[in-house]
């Protein structure tokens, strides 16, 4: 039996290294180099013995489980392009982080947090020499301790919600205890964190030279008159992130509340498709690791433990918590102006977003793309289309938005000259 994993991030690595223990006949395909995903960035994790991994390899379409890849760097042109079924697959494709649109976020030097922190962890490249890390959520600490490492100066750590909250998630902390402890970690950068407070315009002119920051109410709205102006040359932020739900959804997979739908055996809807990590909730490396352990001996036919089952659970009580807490509020929607960029690809404003609802009524986001190009340029809406429907006061489809026949970026030249079916290992 074959189980195709795709992603090695720390749940596609647990669930390749379960499938083989289970006997299967496991592949490992990430488009990335090496394996370890997002959390393992910069770190020498060794492919699990009897896994066969490709890396630099796109999954680029899903027919059922016939996968179509891409073989080779992303703009090469002449990567290698392979056809591969699978009997099981994991779907294990991570996240990517969430910015929200502030004027000034598209100067030079405004970058996302899990870019700051990718940049450190893999090449030790910093982003600046004194900087503001803001955003929501407890990976904001990871990556200022980080930066201050590197002797990167943090003026101050902004948190836009309250962790107050956490008082009303008992069953969370407990859940969560281990990574609520972690705090400690993080006591060098303590005194400089700020909560309910918020980057909410850079300024600059080739680059970000300071930030204005500002208290915020309960709904994210402005203080009046708590406004204050920070000199830096590096703004870094992060609110949260959004799932990779491209493959899953084109694997016919149900989506539920922004995540893919799986039961406690990671099974999704579609028979012999399962998912695990991020792309079924936000709870960090540990519980995507258990879920792919769990995905992994289930794809391959096996039984996994009450022990994991039990650790899967608890994980997915502290993500829950984690989620009401750190939700991002509609006050938001107050801090860009009629010139903030939000698509930056097709460099799309606020104020267009607003003639396309209020002069050419679009309807929807699908009127929205059409009337003024949002969400239309290289990144296909992944970093700016959430935030456009949001600002435009539409629904947030997280299936809809996903998808995407062609899942990665892909040449014409490519889309013609491809095999439809698998290599015929007897030629
Ligand atoms: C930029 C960024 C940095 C982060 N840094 C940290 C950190 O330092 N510490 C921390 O605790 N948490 C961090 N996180 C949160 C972190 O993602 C998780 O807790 C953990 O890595 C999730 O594991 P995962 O296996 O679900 O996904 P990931 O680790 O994201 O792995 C998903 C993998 O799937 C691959 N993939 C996706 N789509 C395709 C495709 N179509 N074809 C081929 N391969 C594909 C990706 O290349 C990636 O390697 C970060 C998140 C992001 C977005």
């Amino acid at each position: 039996m074959r189980v195709v994993v795709v992603g090695a991030g720390p749940a596609g690595l647990a669930a390749a290294r379960a499938a083989v223990h289970q006997g299967a006949s496991v592949v490992l395909v990430d488009a990335e180099p090496s394996v370890g995903g997002q959390y393992h960035r910069g770190e020498n994790i060794v492919v699990p013995q009897g896994v066969e991994h490709l890396p630099n390899t796109a999954v680029w379409a899903l027919e059922g489980t016939r996968l179509h890849l891409r073989t080779g760097p992303a703009d090469a042109p002449d990567r290698v392009a392979r056809v591969l079924d699978a009997d099981a697959l994991v779907l294990a494709t991570g996240a990517h982080d969430r910015a929200l649109p502030f004027p000034g976020w598209d100067l030079p030097g405004v970058v996302t947090a899990g870019a700051a922190q990718a940049m450190a962890k893999a090449h030790g490249v910093t982003i600046g020499k004194r900087v503001v890390v803001a955003g929501t959520g407890p990976f904001l600490l990871p990556v200022a301790d980080v930066l201050r490492r590197l002797h990167v100066r943090v003026a101050e750590v902004l948190e836009a919600g309250s962790p107050l909250a956490w008082a009303r998630e008992p069953a969370g902390v407990f859940a969560g205890r281990a990574k609520v402890a972690e705090i400690v970690r993080y006591r060098a950068v303590l005194p400089r964190y700020r909560t309910r407070s918020a980057v909410v315009a850079a300024h600059g002119t080739d680059r970000v030279t300071a930030v204005t920051v500002a208290k915020l109410d309960r709904d994210w709205n402005v203080r009046p008159g708590t406004e204050r102006r920070i000199e830096v040359d590096a703004v870094c932020v992060g609110f949260g992130f959004t799932p990779r739900l491209e493959l899953a959804v084109a694997a016919g997979c149900s989506v539920q509340d922004g995540f893919v739908r799986v039961d406690e055996r990671q099974a999704t809807s579609v028979p012999n498709v399962y998912a695990a990590g991020e792309i079924t909730g936000i709870g960090g490396a540990d519980l995507a690791r258990a879920e792919g352990e769990i995905a992994g001996t289930c794809a391959a036919g096996g039984t996994p433990s009450s022990r994991l089952l039990g650790a899967a659970r608890r994980g997915r009580t502290f993500a829950a918590a984690l989620d009401r807490v750190y939700h991002i509020r509609p006050g938001w929607r107050t801090w860009p102006d009629d010139r903030t960029l939000v698509c930056r690809c097709e460099e799309v404003d606020l104020g267009a977003l607003r003639t396309s609802v209020e002069e050419h009524a679009a309807l929807g986001l699908r009127s929205l793309k059409l009337t003024c190009r949002v969400g239309l340029g290289l990144c296909q809406g992944r970093v700016c289309l959430r935030n456009a429907a949001e600002l435009a006061g539409f629904p947030y489809d997280a299936e809809r938005f996903s998808r995407r026949p062609i899942a990665a970026p892909l040449r014409l030249g490519e889309l013609a000259d491809t095999p439809l079916e698998p290599e015929d290992p007897e030629e």
